[in-house]
């Protein structure tokens, strides 16, 4: 039987409790455990997929084809396992299946209720991962901060798991914010306290309580903390911020949580191997000198919007020993008038994917100064299709070639929804999740890989329409990667240019630490070779 552990957050949100849990669960694998991880959030959306990248950041993508939270993308680069479209789950998923089990009668006339309808599903989910992954440990983070309206069905099913499994099988960790004052030049403990006891007026008593703070504490306000919060001592773990998201799995080992929740939930831990994480956090603090990337988009308000893409790239810097600084550039404002200035002296530009209009000519003029200027260039999704359309327009003199999705009366439909056999209801699904591109061999894609399959991650609606394939290949592009099954490429590249190269797919979900995902080593390693 699977052990559970749940992340609760105390006193504001955004104190890095995925990142927590996803040290833990590196320390835990690290150990000879079996671990997955799931995240529950709090709001009505249904999943990620509709909403803005600017307000929410970005939307990852599993294997499987789930569209979920961000906080999955560090799960999977943090613990290294593949998790599932079941691993992300909104309160707006759980209140959908259980209106459509009403509509459909399956509640037989009964009252439905919050408790016990709404908590059952949750609870459902939760075995489930257990089903589902095989795993020892499932480590559970409940979004948002207890004691929010939103989140309360949550704290009260996992406060149920308790009981169902026991308490030497659940686990719950309380992540809250420790304030410093810098006025009286103190750490308060108090909201903490209250965190606590709003947690107990739900039901929930905290077996350790991970004290976010800005720097170290005193000891005796982990006594403090202890004697108000009914928590041993020793349970009192302290995590101060820090540069890297990277350092926590660090950090965390040398407070023993692992080992406080060996001991709680009767896990027998292997000697703990950190020896190729300790790896990637050496070359990140050798990493002292800069590379920089222009990265071309049009959600630049919001860094998180691109996380993965930002973190793919400093794992790959991190390979060669460079900080990776990227220059955002807002697509929606680059002109032909201020193209020059903005991409004035760029090494290596990227353009990630994106949906809809706007930025879309800036994005095209980026792909051009690229191109023309033998400057390293790396399209992703969006990115590889503007990248075709600008070649339609510029080298085969196609005028006002483009996608359908933006200009449906194109004369040039070089980007098009295509048939495809994969898909049953094509223009109104999304191509998601793994797909396996076969190389051409002797090409950069085939090199980069050294292989000659890729498995990467999907999220699109339109492809490359392969009526204007043969032009292209004439005028110079290679097609490198394709989706054989379906006839669709994956991958394109300009062989005459320095490092000219993009792909249909995401390569950015598959970067781990100390494992770059090859397109991304290739571009950064080919922007700092860039000199
Ligand atoms: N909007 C494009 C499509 O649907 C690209 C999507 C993306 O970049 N993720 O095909």
């Amino acid at each position: 039987m699977a052990k559970f552990i749940f992340i609760t957050g105390g006193v504001v949100s955004g104190l890095g409790k995925g990142i927590t849990g996803s040290s833990l669960g590196v320390l835990l694998k690290q150990s000879g455990v079996k671990v997955f991880m799931q995240k529950f959030d709090p709001y009505l959306n249904i999943d990620p997929g509709t909403m803005n990248p600017i307000e929410h950041g970005e939307v990852f993508v599993t294997d499987d084809g789930g569209e979920t939270d961000l906080d999955l993308g560090h799960y999977e680069r943090f613990i290294d396992e593949k998790l599932l479209r079941n691993s992300s789950t909104s309160a707006g998923k759980i209140y959908s299946e259980a209106l459509d089990k009403e509509r459909m009668g399956q509640y037989q006339g009964k009252t439905v209720q919050v408790i016990p309808h709404i908590t059952n599903l949750i609870k459902e989910k939760i075995y489930k991962a257990e089903e589902v992954s095989g795993a020892d440990v499932i480590i559970s983070e409940i979004g948002g901060t207890v004691g929010d309206i939103e989140s309360q069905p949550f704290v009260e099913a996992i406060r149920q798991v308790r009981m169902e499994k026991g308490y030497d099988n659940v686990m719950f960790i309380h992540v809250a914010l420790l304030p410093y004052l810098r006025v009286s030049a103190e750490y308060k403990t108090k909201p903490i306290q209250h965190s606590v006891k709003e947690m107990l007026s739900l039901g929930i008593q905290p077996d350790v309580i991970v004290a976010r703070t800005e720097g170290e504490i005193e000891d005796r306000l982990k006594g403090k903390i202890s004697l108000f919060c009914n928590i041993a001592k020793e349970n009192v773990i302290v995590c101060p911020d820090s540069d890297s998201i990277y350092k926590v799995p660090l950090i965390i080992k040398e407070t023993n949580l692992h080992k406080i929740v060996a001991n709680h939930l009767n896990l027998n831990l292997k000697e703990l191997d950190l020896s190729g994480w300790e790896k990637f956090v050496s070359n990140i603090d050798e990493s002292k000198e800069e590379i920089k990337i222009h990265l071309v988009g049009k959600y630049v308000e919001l860094s998180d919007a691109y996380l993965s893409v930002m973190e793919s790239l400093k794992i790959a810097g991190y390979e060669i020993k460079k900080k990776v600084k990227i220059v955002w550039v807002n697509a929606r404002t680059l002109t032909k008038d201020n193209l020059e200035k903005e991409l004035e002296g760029t090494k290596g530009i990227l353009v990630p994917g994106g949906f809809g209009e706007s930025g879309i000519e800036g994005k095209i003029l980026a792909a051009n100064y690229a191109r023309i200027n033998n400057v390293p260039y790396l399209g992703i999704c969006l990115g590889m299709q503007i990248a075709c359309i600008e070649f339609a327009r510029n080298v085969l003199g196609l005028e006002n070639a483009h996608t359908t999705e933006l200009n449906p009366k194109t004369n040039y439909p070089i980007i098009d929804i295509i048939e495809g056999k994969d898909r049953e209801k094509i223009g109104g699904t999304l191509r998601l999740g793994r797909y396996e591109t076969s190389l051409v061999e002797n090409t950069l894609a085939s090199k980069l890989y050294n292989s000659s399959t890729a498995i990467e991650r999907h999220r699109h609606r339109y492809e490359f329409n392969n009526e204007f394939k043969d032009q292209f290949e004439k005028a110079g592009m290679v097609f490198s990667g394709m989706y054989d099954k379906e006839d669709l490429v994956e991958i394109i590249e300009i062989p005459s240019h320095k490092f000219f190269i993009a792909s249909q797919y995401h390569p950015e979900f598959t970067s781990r630490p100390n494992k770059p995902n090859p397109l991304f080593m290739g571009f950064v390693q080919a922007v700092n070779d860039n000199k």
